[in-house]
Formats: structure tokens, sequence, C-alpha cells
């Protein structure tokens, strides 16, 4: 016997956690999910102007849809309608793993279209961008021989040309694709790279680091799992664009962290949450500073560079810095200051 909608008694087509759904129900539990997390945890009041990090990945493309039908339809008369003026921020970095694709663009142009988002692109903005792009060109292959910090690497890039780019906008507020799973993904290799500090900050919905200074950047999808948004995109008939990381031959720790995560859900579907609620227990530290490389908070973990006193690095960045070439090191942690002045 087939089974039945929870809600509606309808034939149900989507197993999820909290029972079997049917599409319509399904959808509406999603867009429920991210409307209450939005007002619950104050990312954003009404009529906020909010900027939208997109990389074009399925999770971004969920992002905006979720966003744009939670602007425009109404679940039922009583609900109070959120209003939020929306900015598409797309950053369009060629790093050797992150290639913005024609396809992905096309996708977010599409969908931000559909709801009458604006749409911006980081090389509108050249100087900051040029300088990143140069900043790539002049690195070899030796230079960073880990793929972790390559992926890394290319994630702190975006996500400071997301700041710098929101700011320039006088945007203070940007929604990113970040969902429960990759931020489990997050805290996991947190502890790994003996970043534990960061764990409160990375937890959180609502950005309490205010590690960008003027912008604060959310997860408004932080209780909204991988497979719920694929299954979303799949259900909403929006091309499927895979996450733009390039396939590589070699493991990095983010990889293998996300096929640990994978096989424990399969043995314990209730992992994801667990991690996050036992995560947000954690209590958040009244004093802290930043990681001048990467941002990430840090407290006694960080350490200051003997050669530059103004220099703090976390944990992390301190093994990073052994790992990479000097020259490289160097050469991107002048680019990202350079970057952070241009977004105060
Ligand atoms: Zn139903
Ligand atoms: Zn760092």
């Amino acid at each position: 016997m087939a089974s039945l909608c929870t809600k509606c008694q309808q034939r149900a087509t989507v197993y999820d956690v909290g029972g079997s759904k049917c599409d319509y129900c399904f959808q509406q539990a999603i867009i429920h999910n991210l409307k209450t997390t939005v007002s619950r945890k104050g990312l954003a009041r009404f009529g906020d102007s909010v900027g939208l990090a997109a990389s074009g990945g399925y999770a971004s493309q969920a992002l905006i849809d979720l966003l744009g039908r939670s602007l425009s339809e109404r679940e039922d008369g009583k609900t109070t309608r959120m209003k939020l003026q929306v900015t598409v921020f797309h950053v369009d970095c060629e790093t050797p793993l992150l290639q913005s694709s024609e396809k992905s663009r096309k996708v977010i142009e599409q969908l931000a279209a559909k709801y009458s988002f604006r749409v911006c692109y980081a090389s509108e903005y050249m100087s900051s961008h040029q300088s990143l792009k140069e900043t790539w060109e002049r690195l070899a292959w030796s230079d960073v021989s880990d793929i972790s910090d390559l992926e890394e690497l290319s994630r702190i890039a975006v996500y400071r040309m997301i700041a710098i780019l929101a700011s320039s906008h006088g945007c203070k507020i940007v929604f990113d694709g970040l969902n429960a799973n990759s931020i489990c993904r997050n805290i996991l290799t947190n502890i790994s790279s003996g970043n534990g500090f960061a764990i409160p900050f990375e937890v959180s919905p609502i950005d309490i680091s205010g590690r960008f200074s003027q912008v604060s950047i959310h997860h408004p999808q932080r209780d909204i799992t991988d497979r719920q948004l694929m299954r979303y995109i799949w259900i909403r008939k929006v091309d499927f664009v895979a996450p733009n990381l390039l396939l590589q031959p070699v493991s990095s720790v983010e990889s293998l962290t996300v096929s640990f995560l994978k096989e424990l859900e399969v043995e314990h579907r209730s992992t994801i949450p667990n991690i996050l609620r036992t995560s947000s227990k954690m209590e958040v530290p009244l004093q802290f500073s930043y990681c001048s490389f990467c941002r990430v908070p840090v407290g006694s973990n960080g350490k200051l560079l003997s050669t530059c006193p103004d220099i703090r690095l976390c944990k992390a960045c301190q093994y990073r810095q052994e790992r990479m070439s000097s020259n490289a090191f160097q050469l991107f942690l002048s680019s990202f200051m350079t970057m952070d002045q241009l977004s105060q």
C-alpha cells in the first residue's frame, strides 16, 4: 500500500525526517523552515535590503527560489508576509578549483528574473577582483600542495569578495547557501584543524562573529539538509548544477568529512541534527579576535606572527603557513588584508 502524506492524506512522494509528505506539503514545509529561521532568529527585518551569495550550485539555486517564494506566496491568510529588497551577488572568481560556468550564471539569472531580484557580479568591481585574479595567476601548483588548502583559499577569497560587493551596494545583510550538512562538515573540519573555538560561530544561523565588520553573512538554510534541498530543486525542475568545485583525484579533508558524514547518516539518521544540537550548546566566547588570513574567530588558539605582531593566525592557518610556500602564503595574506580594508 502506498503511504499517505501526514499532512493532507494525499499519496506521499517524499520520505522526509518529519514523516512522509506529498510534493506540495514537502515544499511548504521547506519554505516554512526558511521563513521561521529568518524571522525567529532575526536574520532580517521587514523592509531590509538583503544580498544573496549565489555560486550557482543547487544550494544557492534553492536559496533564491525559496526566498523568492517566501516573499511572493502566502501559506494562509494569517501569516505576515516577509518584505525584503533582494540583490543576488555572484562572484565570478576563477581559481584552480572554482570555475564559474556559463550554465550556473544562466541559472542564477533566470531564477533571479523570476522574482525580479537584481543580480550583481564581482567582476564589475575591478580593483580587488583583478588583484585576486593576479594572485591566483602567480601561483604555481607547488606553492600549494595541499588540496584542502586550495579549497579553503577559494572559499576565503569568495567570502571576502561577497563582503566587498555587499558593502559597496550598501547591503549589510547577506544570506548564503550553507545548509545543515555543510555546516556540520565545517564543524568537524574545525575540530580536526584545531579551530574548535570557532564552533559556536559556525553553528549559529545568524552571523555573530562580525568578521566582515559592516556585513553580516547569515545562513537561513541551516536547518535544511542537503537531501531536502536536492529534492526541492528536483521537484521545482530547476536545472540542476552540481557544486562547481572541479572533481579532484585527491581527497581533501573536506571531501573526506563529507563522505564520513554520509556513511554515519546511513546508520544513524539523526547524525546531522545531533551534531547541530550539540554544537549549539557551546557558549559563545565573549572575547575574541580574528584570524588575519581566514577571518575565523580566534581565542587562545590564535598566534601573533613574530615578524609582524599585527597579524594573527588561527591554528588551521598556522599549519597552512607551514604547508604552503612562504611566498604564496605572503601573497595571499597581503591580498586578503587589502580586501579587508576595502570592505571596511
Ligand atoms: Zn500533503
Ligand atoms: Zn585562519
